[in-house]
């Protein structure tokens, strides 16, 4: 069985995000980037059926910057087998990377396709449920517990009423949450093995794919400064500023 695991290089989660000056974005120049979060619980998933004997091949692909190769060493350093990356200099929406992840589907065949629930850059939570549709595949997203067998995947998945259980057969989309797995921290040994790892550098005009955005970004702001909070003497004093200074109730 082979997966193929989709990574996004983000701004790091621990980075205070900035506005840009002229409000076109956000600052990215001399910003620390990383691999998305929830792509981390994906890679090591596969990693662990790799290990589990389920899995024959784990390949990353990213799509982005030349810069993004950094993302899919750590993935490889973390111990998928290689990688490409669909070189483009454009900020895709998700519909033109799910696109792009069928074209690589197409060449790749993999028996499922690991993604993160969703990139921390633009919170979109789409690509994964679009690549399922544009395959044709059915999809389990968001993701807490996979389990293989044969050709068919057993998932837990969050819902307002608990957890689903899903039983879907392979080839599938499967979406990962941040409680799937505890994503392990690559060995400097690994680090230095990742390096010889083959990456195979795809330009995206090569796979004739429609990146043309559907969205048009107007203005970008910072979130206005929250007011500090003020302490009450008790439901009474509550009530009066509710009714007369927020005029809420
Ligand atoms: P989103 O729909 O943008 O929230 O992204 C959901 C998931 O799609 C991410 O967690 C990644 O696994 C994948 N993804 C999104 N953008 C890219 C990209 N440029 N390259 C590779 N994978 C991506």
């Amino acid at each position: 069985m082979k997966i193929l695991v989709a990574v996004k290089r983000v701004i790091d989660y621990n980075v205070q995000i900035r506005v840009k000056a002229d409000n076109s974005g956000i600052e990215t120049d001399n910003v620390k980037m990383s691999m998305n979060p929830p792509d981390e619980n994906a890679v090591e998933e596969a990693i662990k059926l790799k290990t589990s004997g389920v899995v024959s091949e784990v390949v990353v692909v990213s799509i982005g910057l030349e810069k993004s190769q950094d993302i899919i060493r750590s993935a490889m350093a973390m111990g998928a087998d290689r990688g490409i990356l669909v070189k483009t200099d454009q900020m895709l929406e998700p519909l033109a990377v799910a696109k792009t992840l069928k074209a690589i589907v197409e060449k790749e065949n993999p028996d499922m396709v690991l993604l993160g629930k969703q990139a921390i850059d633009y919170d979109c939570n789409q690509t994964g449920q679009m690549l399922s549709a544009l395959l044709d595949w059915p999809q389990g997203c968001f993701v807490s517990r996979l389990g293989v067998k044969d050709q068919t995947i057993t998932i837990s998945r969050e819902i307002d009423e608990g957890l689903e259980e899903l039983e879907i057969q392979l080839p599938a989309v499967v979406t990962c949450d941040l409680r799937l797995n505890e994503p392990r921290f690559a060995s400097l040994p690994n680090i230095m093995k990742a390096k010889k790892k083959p990456l195979d550098i795809i330009s995206i005009d090569n796979l004739s794919v429609d990146t043309n955005s559907r969205v048009k970004y107007i203005k970008v702001e910072e979130p206005p400064v929250r007011k500090g909070g003020a302490m009450v003497a008790d439901a009474k004093e509550l009530i009066q500023k509710l009714k007369y200074e927020a005029k809420v109730i």
